[in-house]
């Protein structure tokens, strides 16, 4: 049970040399997501994309894919198209076409400590309903972070993005949570996408969490395909996904995984 306004183990805070250590491994993985964006055009298949995001993340000295292998994933990016929610495995099958949204999910290795991140973008032109989807999923991003201040608490951060996205028509996915991140990809914290002002663990300095709405247009509800991996909409609307890794520090929230 978590109780409200219980502080996280010491054991999850940074110091701020390692908060400066996951802003230079995130500030590749932000260049790496940017590649891949630029990638996914009609025509090209998930596992190229994949392809490409690892290329160039391994030509930054000292940077390594963090999800290739971990509990068993065989790429080094989580490529989920339209319906897919998130844990999309990449695939010379799966070819972008114009019209689609992809969410590109990346975690980095830097220097022993670890980063995550995600983007849903365009595939060449989408319709109108479909890049609100977007639009809203990175504000409700944008609030749970503008939530994530010393003393609120983890609650905080997902009634600001249910606020947002359930304001907007659309529906937060409850099954799939953020976490902290740093010393592991996770690490025992989870951050839900939904909940209310003031419960659950105290945002202490030198917390480091992953915040990641996954945003649906239909049912909040999702399934897990028969490769045990991708997770999909229930009723095969679309999904959105966006992810940062940040630090709470005195100053506020600062954006581990975007340049500056
Ligand atoms: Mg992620
Ligand atoms: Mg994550």
């Amino acid at each position: 049970m978590v109780l409200g306004g219980s502080t996280p183990p010491a054991s999850l805070l940074k110091s701020p040399r390692e908060i400066d250590i996951m802003a230079r491994g995130g500030a590749i993985l932000h260049a790496t997501l940017q590649a891949m964006a630029a990638a996914a055009v009609p025509g090209i298949s998930t596992a190229e994309l994949d392809a490409i995001g690892e290329a160039f993340l391994r030509s930054h000295p000292g940077a390594e894919p963090a999800f290739k292998g971990l509990y068993g994933f065989p790429a080094a990016a989580c490529i989920s198209v339209n319906e897919e929610v998130v844990h999309g495995i990449p695939s010379r099958k799966k070819i972008l076409r114009d019209g689609d949204i992809v969410s590109i999910d990346v975690g980095v290795k830097f220097e022993g400590m670890f980063t995550d991140s995600a983007i849903t973008v365009p595939v060449g032109a989408v319709d109108g309903p479909t890049q609100r989807l977007l639009d809203v999923t990175r504000r409700a991003l944008d609030a749970g972070i503008a939530a994530a201040v010393p003393d609120n608490h983890v609650g905080d951060i997902g009634a600001a993005i249910q606020a947002v996205v359930e304001g907007e028509g659309f529906a937060v996915v409850r099954e799939l949570v953020g976490h902290a991140v740093g010393y592991a990809p996770h690490e025992e914290l989870q951050v839900p996408n939904h909940g209310k002002p003031k419960r659950g663990k105290r945002l202490a300095v030198g917390l480091t969490i992953a915040i990641e709405p996954m945003v649906n247009v239909g049912t909040a509800r999702t399934k897990t395909l028969m490769d045990k991996w991708t997770v999909v909409t229930a009723d095969g609307l679309r999904s959105a996904h966006f992810e940062h890794t940040i630090a709470v520090t005195p100053d506020g929230p600062r954006i581990l995984t975007r340049p500056g």
